[in-house]
């Protein structure tokens, strides 16, 4: 049979002693397992979609996106430094998708893509400047039209109302703080759990998306950190970096980031960022707290990760398409319905989170007559998490000259074109000069830093993935924009 009870192949490494929240699950296992079996069947290969609640229901629907978070600063992606025990509990009562690709290291594509299930040639929003346009499908409309009571509670303007993010919700409201450097997602959490307790109907669909760990680092007291232990070796020689003239370049602290006073130090600001980590990750308590677990999935995420160290690009996003800014966490939560403490090997991109949620609730993946979809529902693989590492996610650079990614199986191919780099060197400016085309292919396993291009080695692995990059640059140059 499907469900809880179901053996998982690999368990998640980051387990952790069930909560309230789901102690509350595991006493009404009995009747999840009931219900499970009469909507699944006891044949892993019989599973039956839609999944329904124990009372035979749509199951709520939960959606946290939280900015700028990258998942390898996650216990429950292996971090050494604890900085999300709640998420980590998220995870152990569902499944955790070892690899999600964001369709664009920026949020507003990012986050366009991954509500409607579309690329960007559809979304036609291509940079945080982007408006979602009224003719794509949301989550929140599809779900709005199977009858779901929407909310939307939002901490990072960029996906405000005025920029269409609030198609299909009855209830949508930013809640940034007047100061956008203090702490805001307390408050947003605060608003989302009041409005849950108090749902005008079921089944909901309610979208949260956390700002804090987007720079500058200082939304959260540095406590936030406090004992935070890194091992001797996590920052090389931790020299200071130099602050830039402006917000973006290599090699140099951004202005936003300028905040530790100068020199500072790689170390600083990752103990700061994990902070930030930590302060978001505490608010999400409350916001579990607030759900019945048995009657709502939820689904965690991120628009994008953020560059670090890696790549001579510190404490930013937006400008290259490596996994360090690409990559997000997505974990899957229903307890006794979807399989627990269970990892999906298999990479999925962000445009299949809105089919696959689709496919689980029991929603067409597209209205009628409406534009397709792009992902493809990887709901049955939630079950299957030995399914091998399969499908292909591209990505777009929202800066210049765009460059392109796909990551397909283990291989990776970055395609720069020729022209304006697509980030300024130092503190060049970036119609400077200009930059020939170059290719980058590198293996995600045997190298996840992406630090040896292999395009010279393995010159039919490149073909092949020009070829697939090729196709969907030729659907983004029919829409219309000069690619
Ligand atoms: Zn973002």
């Amino acid at each position: 049979m499907e469900g809880a009870a179901c053996t998982t192949p690999r368990r998640n490494p980051a387990r952790h002693c069930l909560g309230r929240v789901w102690r509350s699950a595991v006493l009404l296992l009995p009747m999840l397992l009931a219900a499970a079996i009469a909507t699944s069947g006891c044949d892993r290969s019989e599973v039956r979609f839609p999944l329904r609640t124990p009372q035979g229901r749509q199951p709520n629907v939960l959606l946290i996106s939280i900015d700028t978070l990258r998942p390898d600063h996650l216990g429950a992606y292996g971090y050494g430094t604890p900085t999300s025990p709640i998420i980590d509990r998220l995870s152990a009562s569902g499944v955790r998708v070892a690899t999600c690709v964001a369709s664009a290291p920026e949020t507003a594509p990012a986050m366009a893509s991954l509500l409607t299930g579309m690329y960007q040639y559809r979304t036609r929003v291509v940079a945080n400047r982007g408006t979602l346009q009224a003719y794509v499908s949301t989550i929140a409309e599809r779900l709005q039209e199977s009858g779901y009571t929407t909310a939307g509670f939002i901490g990072n303007t960029l996906l405000g109302a005025d920029r269409g993010f609030d198609q299909g919700f009855e209830h949508f409201e930013a809640f940034r703080h007047k100061n956008p450097l203090a702490p805001s997602d307390d408050r947003g959490v605060t608003l989302a759990a009041a409005w849950i307790a108090a749902a005008p109907a079921t089944p909901w669909f309610v979208w949260i998306h956390l700002i804090d760990p987007h720079g500058p680092y200082i939304s959260a007291k540095p406590s936030w950190s406090d004992g935070f232990t890194y091992p001797a070796d996590a920052f090389g020689a931790d020299t200071p970096i130099p602050p830039g003239v402006g917000n973006f370049g290599l090699g140099i602290v951004p202005k936003y980031q300028q905040f530790l006073g100068e020199p500072a130090r790689p170390s600083d600001f990752v103990r700061r960022y994990d902070g930030e980590i930590r302060f978001a990750d505490a608010q999400l308590e409350r916001l579990l707290g607030a759900i019945d677990p048995a009657d709502t999935m939820v689904v965690l995420t991120a628009d994008h990760g953020e560059s670090l160290t890696e790549h001579d690009e510190y404490f930013q996003h937006g400008w290259f398409l490596y996994d360090t800014t690409l990559t997000v966490p997505l974990l899957l939560s229903w307890p006794g319905v979807l399989p627990s403490d269970t990892v999906l090997e298999r990479q999925v991109s962000a445009v299949d989170v809105a089919p696959t949620i689709y496919e689980i609730v029991g929603v067409a993946p597209e209205a009628e007559d409406a534009t397709p979809v792009d992902g493809k529902s990887f709901a049955r693989a939630l079950f299957r998490p030995d399914t091998p590492m399969s499908g292909t996610a591209f990505a777009v650079g929202p800066r210049e000259n765009h460059p392109f990614a796909v990551r397909a199986g283990r291989w990776k191919l970055i395609h720069t074109p020729a022209g304006r780099p697509a980030v300024p060197t130092k503190n060049y400016p970036m119609h400077g000069f200009d930059t020939p085309e170059r290719f980058e292919l590198y293996d995600t396993i045997a190298d996840p830093g992406e630090t040896t291009n292999l395009a010279d080695r393995h010159p039919e692995r490149v073909a092949e993935l020009k070829t697939a990059l090729g196709g969907f640059r030729t659907k983004l140059r029919m829409s219309g924009r000069n690619w």
